[in-house]
C-alpha cells in the first residue's frame, strides 16, 4: 500500500495512555484534566439535549455560540470580529488546524513551523502537499529566533504556525515577540495560523498575548482555539476559529466538507455557559495554583525545573536522575516509578533528545501529590 504518510505511526499521547494504564501509573503524559467540569456546564448541555437541540446545526456552528466567542475576544483582546463571517465553530482545535492548512497551503508552499511542536502540524502539512520548513526555537529557553525565521522566509512561504502558549515547553510569547513577527511580516503574504489553544491558561499576572491584539497580525491570521482546554471538557472536541472574512470563507468551503458541522446540544450548552465570563477569567489562577503546588514537589527532587509560563505542563530536565534517553526514561517512569510523562524528542521530526521531558499538571491536587510522592523516590 503506497501510503501518504510513512513516517507517521501511532501518537505520543495514545502511547503513553496505554502504557500508564498497563502500568497503573499515574498519568501525568497526555494533556487533559482528571477532574469534571463544572455541574452548570453539564446542565447547560442536558437542558439542550431536552429541548429537542439534537439535529444538524448550522455550517459555521450555533449564531449564539459564535456570537458568544466574538463578544470574548473583543472584550480580552480588543478586536471585534463578526460571528456570521468570521467565526466558525469546529470540532476541537485538531480539525480546525487540519482544515486552516488545507484551506491556505498549496502543493509546494512552504510552510514554517517552530520545533518543537504539536505533533498534527507536520503531517498536516504533508497531506497538503506543503514543504515543511522547520525552525528551531531557541536551545535551552524555546523562545523564538527571528533572525532564523527571516532566513527562513522565500517567495515560496505560504504561512507560519504559531503556538502561545506553547505545548510542549510552556513559554509565552511576550507583546515584544508578536509585534516582532508582525514587522518581520509585513511586507509578505504571509498567513499566520496561531494556535491559541492555552490562552486562558497564562500565569504570573501575565495577559495573553493574541495576535488578535497586532493589526497587522490578525489581518493575515487564523486564530484557533479550544473549548475542551478552557472548560476542562477535552474529550467534547470542540472549539473554534476566528479569522478575516475572506480567509473565513476560503476556511469554510474546506470545514463544509471536511466535518460540515459540530455537534448541536454542546454549542448550545457552550453558548449558554459563555454568559459568564468567570470560568476563563478565574483560569490562570486555578492552573497557577495547581502548577506552583506541582513545582514546589518536583523541586525537592533531582530533577530540574524549566519554567512554566502558561499552558497546563512543566518541564523537567532528567540528567541529575538517569542516563537514559528521554523517550525510554518515560517508559521507566512510568512502569517503574509509576508515573507517566512525554518526551520532547516526540515533538522534534529527529527525535531531538535534550534530555527533557514534560508533566501535564490539569489534574487533582491528590493526584499530583501522589505522583509527587513517587517522583520522590528518585
Ligand atoms: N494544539 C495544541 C497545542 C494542543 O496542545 C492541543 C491539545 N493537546 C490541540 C491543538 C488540539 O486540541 P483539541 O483537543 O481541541 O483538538
Ligand atoms: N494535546 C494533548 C497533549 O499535548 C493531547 C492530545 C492528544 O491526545 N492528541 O498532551
Amino acid at each position: 500500500l503506497q501510503t501518504k504518510l510513512p513516517a507517521v505511526g501511532t501518537t505520543i499521547f495514545t502511547v503513553m495512555s496505554a502504557l500508564a494504564t498497563e502500568k497503573g501509573a499515574v498519568n501525568l503524559g497526555q494533556g487533559f484534566p482528571d477532574f469534571d467540569c463544572d455541574p452548570k456546564l453539564l446542565q447547560a448541555v442536558g437542558d439542550a439535549m431536552a429541548r429537542g437541540l439534537n439535529q444538524y446545526p448550522p455550517m459555521t456552528g450555533v449564531p449564539a455560540l459564535r456570537e458568544a466567542v466574538a463578544a470574548k475576544i473583543e472584550a480580552m483582546y480588543g478586536r471585534k470580529y463578526d460571528p456570521a463571517a468570521e467565526i466558525t465553530i469546529t470540532a476541537g482545535a485538531t480539525q480546525a488546524i487540519i482544515t486552516a492548512i488545507l484551506a491556505i497551503v498549496r502543493p509546494g508552499d512552504e510552510v514554517i513551523v517552530l520545533e518543537p511542536c504539536y505533533d498534527s502540524y507536520v503531517p498536516n502539512i504533508d497531506l497538503a502537499g506543503g514543504v515543511v520548513v522547520r525552525v528551531p526555537l531557541q536551545p535551552g529557553t524555546f523562545r523564538p529566533d527571528f533572525d532564523k525565521i527571516a532566513a527562513a522566509l522565500t517567495p515560496r512561504t505560504r504561512a507560519i504556525l504559531v503556538n502561545s502558549p506553547h505545548n510542549p515547553s510552556a513559554t509565552v510569547w511576550s507583546a515584544g515577540d508578536m509585534r516582532k513577527l508582525e514587522e518581520l511580516l509585513a511586507p509578505t503574504d504571509v498567513f499566520v495560523i496561531s494556535d491559541e489553544v492555552y490562552e486562558h491558561m497564562v500565569f504570573d499576572g501575565e495577559p495573553h498575548q493574541s495576535v488578535a491584539r497586532f493589526p497587522g497580525l490578525a489581518a493575515r491570521s487564523v486564530i484557533v482555539s479550544s473549548f475542551g482546554k478552557t472548560y476542562h471538557v477535552t474529550g467534547w472536541k470542540v472549539g473554534y476559529v476566528a479569522a478575516p472574512a475572506p480567509v473565513t470563507a476560503e476556511f469554510r468551503k474546506v470545514h463544509q466538507f471536511n466535518v460540515f458541522t459540530v455537534n448541536t446540544p454542546m454549542q448550545h450548552g457552550l453558548a449558554a455557559y459563555m454568559a459568564s465570563p468567570e470560568p476563563y477569567l478565574q483560569l490562570p489562577a486555578f492552573y497557577q495554583r495547581k502548577r506552583d503546588l506541582f513545582r514546589a514537589g518536583l523541586a525537592a527532587t533531582r530533577l530540574k525545573l524549566l519554567p512554566s509560563e502558561g499552558s497546563y505542563f512543566q518541564c523537567v530536565e532528567i540528567s541529575g536522575v538517569s542516563d537514559l534517553p528521554e523517550a525510554e526514561f518515560c517508559q521507566w517512569l512510568t512502569s517503574e516509578i509509576g508515573v507517566a510523562a512525554i518526551p520532547l524528542s516526540a515533538f522534534y521530526a529527529s527525535g531531538f533528545d535534550q534530555r527533557v521531558v514534560r508533566f501535564c499538571f490539569a489534574k487533582k491536587d491528590e493526584t499530583l501529590r501522589t505522583a509527587l510522592d513517587r517522583l520522590a523516590k528518585l
